[in-house]
């Protein structure tokens, strides 16, 4: 027996044990695509047993696209200064959350650039302003990096950024920023980002102080198989630190490979390395695949409809994930750089759902279960599956 064949059958054990870096690299190198996601499959439900997958009612909110960090696969950023660049106010951002509650959403996600003009204090006004119209809605708010940015404006740390942000009602951080938590590959693709441990150093704050938080990871700057589980190691390795602390850590984790439409990235993928940048749906759903073998620590594997369509959200479900995402109503970030669909209506993630033979549930931000109203698609109900 091989030894990809030996990792794969331990990987299918009753109690499998810990997914190795080293013996993860030979599964994204050597394992049949099928055969992995059928184990991915198995872990899938050891740790979220059922058939139903789970998707939440939301809205993103963009709330400006100034930055002054030009990441090279950024398309929605613009320079302060640019004619292109907005703010909303208050009033325009509290619309958009009564057109949230008005489809039965539960939460906002709201991330914008590193404004260099912001205070701490149009932060937290801004919360505390939400917080008052919008009583029952969660407000996952500021990725690491503007968490950092709004440290280097006011002069306190991150941690306590974080903690002004939690006093005026914030409910959770976006997982946004990640991408490549490797440095090498990280500070190429974004010189001005910080580093990885920043980001990390964000994350854990955010979870000492008992903030809703999840992981994220982008495939397809060019990096290398053991680049992408050196990420996962170091996210797995954080989300061990929280649960020993007895914090819930990172919810859940969400792989999306880089669009390349309108950056710099993406006209060097036209130039010499090209076709070497971005991931396939195969490499994709590899990915999703061994993010569940290699997450035993966090519960819920996301998969990407924005950017994969939902006919390979689907099959990602078959592939180790158990939530098909949000309805994001809007999303202006990714999408700048290439995805065509950027909201889905909460029927639409039911059918997207159930015609792959799950059980839609919806849920909140921090992946509670809530009462779902299933839509009848002309008395469609899916085929059970049994547990493997
Ligand atoms: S990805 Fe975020 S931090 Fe990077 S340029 Fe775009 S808005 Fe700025």
């Amino acid at each position: 027996m091989s030894q990809c064949q030996e990792i794969l059958q331990s990987q299918s054990e009753d109690s499998p044990p810990r997914l190795s870096i080293e013996d993860a690299l030979v599964l994204y190198q050597e394992a049949n695509l099928t055969e992995l996601m059928h184990v991915a499959s198995i872990h899938r439900r050891l740790r979220v047993p059922g058939n139903h997958v789970t998707y939440l009612v939301d809205r993103n909110v963009n709330y400006t696209n100034v930055c002054t960090i030009n990441c090279q696969f950024c398309s929605f950023y613009r320079p302060p200064g640019h004619p292109e660049t907005y703010l909303q106010t208050v009033d325009q951002i509290s619309e958009r959350i009564t057109q949230l509650e008005e489809i039965g959403g539960s939460r906002i996600l709201m991330q914008g650039g590193v404004h260099p003009d912001l205070v701490l204090e149009w932060y937290t006004d801004l919360i505390r302003e939400l917080r008052i119209r919008h009583p029952s809605i969660d407000l996952d708010c500021f990725s690491p990096i503007e968490i950092e940015g709004i440290s280097d404006i006011c002069g306190l740390s991150t941690n306590q950024v974080l903690e002004e942000l939690r006093a005026a009602g914030m409910h959770g951080l976006p997982g946004g920023g990640a991408e490549m938590l490797v440095d090498e590959v990280r500070l190429d693709i974004s010189p001005k980002k910080g580093s990885a441990e920043n980001w990390l150093q964000v994350m854990r704050e955010a979870q000492e102080l008992g903030l809703t938080t999840s992981a994220t990871n982008v495939i397809g700057f060019g990096e290398t198989n053991l680049h992408r589980l050196e990420h996962m190691g170091k996210v797995r390795e954080l989300q061990d630190e929280a649960l020993s602390r007895g914090s819930v850590g990172f919810t859940s984790f969400i792989s999306w490979p880089v669009m390349l439409e309108n950056n710099s990235l993406g006209r060097r993928e036209s130039g010499t390395n090209k076709y070497t940048l971005g991931a396939g749906s195969n490499e994709y759903l590899r990915h999703v695949a061994i993010s569940r073998l290699f997450f035993d620590n966090i519960k819920h594997i996301q998969a990407s409809w924005p950017t994969m369509g939902t006919k390979i959200a689907q099959m990602a479900l078959f592939a180790g994930a158990d939530d098909i995402g949000s309805t994001m109503m809007e999303e202006n970030v990714v999408s700048s750089s290439g995805t065509t669909k950027t909201s889905a209506s909460e029927r639409e993630l039911q059918l997207i759902v159930s015609r792959a033979g799950f059980v839609p549930v919806k849920r909140d931000s921090d992946y509670n279960l809530l009462d779902t109203e299933t839509i009848d698609e002309e008395n469609f109900s899916p085929p059970p599956i049994q547990p493997n």
